[in-house]
């Protein structure tokens, strides 16, 4: 039996997590969920699935009196969240929290000698260095969740990296695929946030329609595949069937297709290396029809080309990458910037801070604030 600790019980890989879970109860017993302040979701969850405890942000009424009296012990905030990672009653932790709040919890498992399944990006484009190499010295596993990084990480496990010349990130293009550059700049919150194809929290929908989230998955890989981001390529492909291509020193390519459902990746890294049955609905090709790939357009997205530019940089420049982001997506759904704001918000605070001095964790932290800083003073510069 492995026993799962899950960060972010109700958010969409949360949810899709303990879907997944839920067809596994013979191999895993979820034994924590921590979420944020979906206080009725966390509970109802609680009920179903017996946690021995469960986490929730400071302040949050209502989940004490519901899951107390049910022996499950409640606890609030996020140095909890941070020891409840380090659990000696887990060995797996999956870490579905939103944006910044993952790094710690992430760090603190590892630590603690437990294996990671990770689906929140953030943790490793800010410190992938310190959390691959503390998880080295550990010992564990890191597994990625994602839709191109699991079959990825997946495949590569039995795979010479001497035989790969590259490895190609499909990305869907998001809503404003087609869109011109002068429409962009006007677009509404709720147009970005009307994802194609995935159902998903609002940082990562507009993290999809910058392409910024696929510049994370592209600094991701150099850590979960130890390739370096020369080898990493994005295509456009708009029906997300492709979720990743590795083309090989010979020119022959290997690409992974499934129907797009969030649950495969999920399941995928959770019963690694085994192949288990799943709910999810084979892929009828011949209903497909047909698969169509584009170059992306650099100049309509600028976010992926920055996210390259912060590696190059080095130092704690994806740190700010990430920071500055974060502040920007935010001032956009709050309706203070543009669209195409974020990215300049984004490339105003990597120029202003280069790469930094220092790459170690407190280094980290530093250009992670400095970043938001600086980010929320560029914001309301343009506000
Ligand atoms: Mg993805």
């Amino acid at each position: 039996m492995k026993r799962v600790a899950l960060l972010g019980s109700t958010g969409s890989i949360g949810t899709n997590t303990l879907d997944v879970l839920s067809g596994l109860l013979d191999q895993f017993e979820v034994v924590s969920l921590c979420a944020g302040k979906n206080a009725a979701l966390l509970c109802e969850q609680a009920e179903r699935f017996r946690p021995k405890r469960v986490c929730v942000a400071e302040g949050v009424d209502g989940v004490r009196d519901r899951l107390e009296p049910l022996g499950i012990e409640v606890l609030e905030g996020r140095k909890a969240l941070v020891d409840l990672a380090a659990d000696p009653d887990v060995d797996l932790v999956v870490n579905g929290l939103a944006a910044g709040v993952g790094l710690r919890p992430t760090l603190s498992a590892v630590g603690a000698g437990k294996d990671v399944a990770i689906a929140n990006k953030e943790t490793l484009v800010v410190a992938g260095h310190l959390v691959t190499a503390l998880a080295k010295e550990k010992g564990v596993r890191l597994l990625p969740i994602d839709s191109e990084m699991t079959p990825l990480w997946q495949t590569l496990q039995e795979t010479d990296k001497g035989d790969v010349k590259r490895v190609v990130l499909p990305a869907s293009g998001g809503p404003f695929f087609d869109t011109s550059i002068d429409a962009m700049a006007r677009v509404t919150r709720e147009e970005a946030l009307d994802h194609p194809t995935w159902k998903m929290g609002p940082k990562i929908t507009i993290d999809s329609a910058t392409l910024m989230n696929k510049g994370f998955e592209v600094i991701e890989a150099q850590w979960f595949l130890g390739l370096p981001v020369s080898q990493v390529d994005v295509i456009i492909h708009r029906q997300s069937i492709v979720h990743c291509l590795i083309e090989f020193v010979d020119g022959g390519l290997t690409a992974h297709l499934s129907t797009p459902d969030m649950r495969l990746p999920i399941h995928q890294a959770l019963v690694h290396p085994e192949k288990v049955s799943t709910q999810v609905l084979p892929l009828d090709l011949a209903k497909v029809g047909s698969l169509t790939f584009f170059e992306p357009d650099f100049e309509r997205f600028p976010c992926l080309k920055l996210a390259y530019e912060a590696v190059r940089i080095g130092g704690t420049a994806p740190a700010v990458l990430n920071a500055a982001n974060e502040i920007a997506v935010y001032a956009f759904l709050d309706g203070h910037i543009g669209f195409l704001d974020i990215a300049r918000v984004v490339e105003k605070a990597l120029e202003a801070h280069g790469a930094g001095s220092g790459t170690d964790l407190e280094a980290v932290f530093e250009a992670d604030r400095w970043g938001r800083e600086k980010a929320g003073e560029i914001v309301e510069g343009i506000a």
